[in-house]
């Protein structure tokens, strides 16, 4: 994965990311907290919210899934940061672009997904 695409996949994170502070309500408090800097063209507040704000997220009503779509995109954004992103935790290849541009936080290839998700449901 090229640089122009990690950051067109950054930008998508970002954007998913403000859509569900958004949804919160909490965008507005965050950007008092961090006066929207831009760094190399990327607009970076969002990516800046501290572990305050992720915090102030955590105590209000919000819900598992939200919780949860918030962490994995962290995550990714993580590891856009560390050049691992797009590969397939289970397996080490890479996630289909089709996959990334459908959810861009996707942990796993589709493969795998199906396989940990017919675990998951032989547990309950
Ligand atoms: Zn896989």
């Amino acid at each position: 994965m090229n640089e122009k695409q990690k950051k067109t996949y950054l930008r998508k994170l970002m954007r998913e990311k403000e859509r569900i502070f958004q949804t919160l309500g909490l965008l507005e408090k965050a950007e008092k907290e961090v006066s929207g800097k831009e760094v190399g063209g990327v607009p970076t507040h969002i990516a800046d919210l501290g572990t305050d704000v992720f915090e102030k997220a955590l105590e209000m009503n919000l819900s598992d899934s939200e919780r949860k779509i918030l962490l994995e995109i962290d995550r990714a954004i993580e590891k856009i940061n560390k050049g691992t992103y797009g590969v397939c935790e289970v397996c080490g290849k890479s996630i289909p672009r089709s996959r990334l541009e459908a959810l861009p936080y996707a942990r796993n290839c589709l493969a795998c997904q199906v396989e940990l998700e017919k675990k998951q449901s032989e547990t309950y």
